[in-house]
C-alpha cells in the first residue's frame, strides 16, 4: 500500500471513529454554519464530511441535498492542501470551472472552506461557504472561518466523549448491579456455616455441662469439618474476586505437562484413568489462569464422578485464532436444564449419587477467566451420559 493510500485509510478510520455519518441534524453544528454564513455574508454554508466515495453534510444552510458523490465535491480538493481554499470566482479556477454545481444549478461562483482537522491530524471534512456571485473574503472573515472549523472539530470530539461516557456509565451500572448480587450471595453463603458452627458450639456447651465426652469429641470434629468447608469457601471467593486477565504475565506453557501435573494432584481418586491428547500444545499465555481453568474442570470430573471408577479425557482442536480445549468425563452427567445455571456463582446441583460438597464457585471462576480472556465456555451433557466441558482460548 502506498503512503498516500495508507494515510487515506487512516483518515477514513478517524472519520468513522467519530460515529457521526448519517446522524440527524444537530443544533451545535447548525449554529456554526449559521454563524459562518452571517460572517461571510453568503447564502450557502455547510459542514461536509468526506468518506471514500461521498461527501455527507452534517449541517447545511441554503442547500437541500443530504450528500453528493465525492468526485463532484468541491471539498475533495481541501484534502490535498494544508491552507484553506478560497476560490473568488469558480469560473476562473481549473478545479471548479467544470464542476456540475458550477456549470448547472445552483451555478456556484464563490467557494471558501477551512479543513476540519481531527486531534490525530486527519482532515475529515470542511466547513464551507458558497455564493452564486464572485466574492472576496477579508482576512478577518477567513480567520473566523478557521476558528469555526476548529469549533466544529471540538464539537465532534465532545460528542464522541459524551457517547463513550454513556457507555462507561452503563458498564458501571451493570458492574454495580453484579456487585450487589455478589455481596448478597456471599453474605448468605458465609453466614450459613458460621451459624452452623455457632449451633454446634451451643451443643458443646450442653455436652460439657452433662460431661458427655463422646459427644464432645463428635461435635468438635463437626466444628473442624465446618470450619474447613468455610475456609474452602473463603479461598474460592478470594480466587474468584482477584482474577484479572490483563494483570497476568504471559509465559510459555506446555499444556500437556500442566494437565499432567494437575492429574497428579488428584491422587485421592486412584481408580480414575486419564487420557491426554498428544495434540495438547505448547503456547504462550497466562499460565496461572489456564491452570486455574483446567484445575477446576479436572477436579470436578473427579469429585463428581458417581462411581469413582471412570475416565477423563483432555483434548484440543486448533484453529487460526484460538484453541478449543475440552475436558470430558464418563460421570453422572448434567441435565440440560442446569447447563446455564452451573456457571453461576454458588450454583451447585444436589444429587444423591455423589457425596461431593462444593461451594459452587469453581465454574463461575472458570467462566470469568475464560470470558475475560476473550473466550467462551459451554458444556455438552445429559444425565447418564457423562459431561464434556469445552472452552476456547484465544492465541
Ligand atoms: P464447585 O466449586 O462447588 O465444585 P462448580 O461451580 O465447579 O462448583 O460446579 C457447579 C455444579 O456443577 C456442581 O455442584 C456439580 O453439581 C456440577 N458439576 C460440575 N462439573 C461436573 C461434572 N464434571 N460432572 C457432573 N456434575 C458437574
Amino acid at each position: 500500500m502506498s503512503a498516500v493510500d495508507k494515510r487515506e485509510k487512516e483518515r477514513l478510520r478517524a472519520l468513522e471513529a467519530y460515529e457521526i455519518l448519517d446522524t440527524p441534524a444537530d443544533k451545535d453544528f447548525d449554529d456554526l454554519t449559521t454563524l459562518a454564513a452571517y460572517i461571510c455574508s453568503t447564502p450557502i454554508s455547510f459542514i461536509s464530511l468526506l468518506t471514500d466515495d461521498r461527501q455527507w453534510f452534517k449541517s447545511k444552510i441554503g442547500i437541500d441535498i443530504a450528500e453528493t458523490p465525492r468526485s463532484s465535491s468541491f471539498c475533495q480538493y481541501a484534502l490535498l492542501q494544508e491552507e484553506m481554499i478560497v476560490a473568488n470566482d469558480t469560473l476562473e479556477d481549473d478545479r471548479f470551472q467544470n464542476n456540475p454545481f458550477v456549470t448547472g444549478p445552483p451555478h456556484i461562483r464563490f467557494y471558501a472552506s477551512s479543513q476540519l482537522i481531527s486531534s490525530g491530524g486527519h482532515k475529515v471534512g470542511t466547513l464551507c461557504v458558497m455564493d452564486i456571485v464572485p466574492k472576496q473574503l477579508t482576512e478577518e472573515q477567513k480567520e473566523a472561518l478557521k476558528i469555526l472549523a476548529r469549533q466544529a472539530v471540538t464539537n465532534l470530539e465532545l460528542r464522541l466523549k459524551q457517547k463513550q461516557l454513556q457507555v462507561e456509565k452503563q458498564q458501571l451500572r451493570v458492574a454495580n448491579e453484579k456487585l450487589d448480587e455478589f455481596v448478597h450471595m456471599v453474605s448468605h453463603d458465609l453466614k450459613e456455616p458460621i451459624m452452623n458452627i455457632n449451633s454446634v458450639a451451643d451443643w458443646l456447651q450442653e455436652d460439657i455441662v452433662a460431661g458427655d465426652y463422646s459427644s464432645i469429641s463428635e461435635n468438635l470434629a463437626l466444628i473442624k469439618e465446618r470450619a474447613a468447608a468455610m475456609e474452602n469457601l473463603v479461598q474460592g471467593l478470594l480466587q474468584y474476586a482477584v482474577v484479572r486477565v490483563k494483570d497476568m504475565p504471559k509465559e510459555e506453557v506446555n499444556v500437556k505437562s500442566l494437565v499432567q501435573g494437575l492429574l497428579d494432584e488428584n491422587k485421592a481418586y486412584p481408580k480414575m484413568t486419564a487420557h491426554l491428547s498428544p495434540d495438547l500444545p505448547v503456547l504462550t499465555t497466562e499460565r496461572v489462569l489456564l491452570q486455574q481453568v483446567f484445575a477446576n474442570l479436572i477436579s470436578n470430573a473427579f469429585k463428581y464422578h458417581h462411581t469413582g471408577t471412570g475416565n477423563i479425557w483432555v483434548d484440543v482442536e486448533e484453529a487460526d485464532q484460538q484453541y478449543t480445549f475440552c475436558v470430558k468425563d464418563d460421570g453422572p452427567g448434567i441435565p440440560p436444564q442446569h447447563h446455564a445455571k452451573i456457571f453461576d456463582l454458588f450454583e451447585r446441583l444436589l444429587r444423591d449419587s455423589t457425596k461431593a460438597q462444593g461451594s459452587g464457585i469453581g465454574l463461575a471462576t472458570v467462566k470469568k477467566i475464560v470470558e475475560d480472556k476473550g473466550g467462551r465456555i459451554w458444556v455438552k451433557s445429559a444425565l447418564g451420559e457423562g459431561s464434556t466441558f469445552f472452552f476456547t482460548w484465544p492465541k
